[in-house]
């Protein structure tokens, strides 16, 4: 006999889709809960305690990481 209850019917697609959704929600809140996201100083964006900055890469006031310049958007054609 098998140790796990086992299902009578086959589950519907949306039903099956339904239920994972709920556990995915789930399963994020409690990962969530368990980081500590704090605001960057400089940006403001959201990043690990005691850990420097993804987006400008500053750590208590330095700069630690260097960050890559943003890539100038392309210019579109200017009508003359
Ligand atoms: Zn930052």
């Amino acid at each position: 006999m098998s140790k796990k209850p086992t299902i009578k019917q086959k589950l519907s697609k949306p039903r099956s889709k339904r239920r994972f959704a709920v556990w995915v929600h789930k399963i994020q809140e409690r990962l969530i809960k368990r980081i500590n996201l704090v605001k960057c100083d400089k940006c403001g964006s959201p990043r690990l305690s005691h850990t420097p900055c993804r987006t400008c890469g500053y750590y208590r006031g330095r700069q630690i990481i260097k960050m890559k310049e943003p890539e100038l958007k392309k210019t579109t054609k200017v009508k003359v």
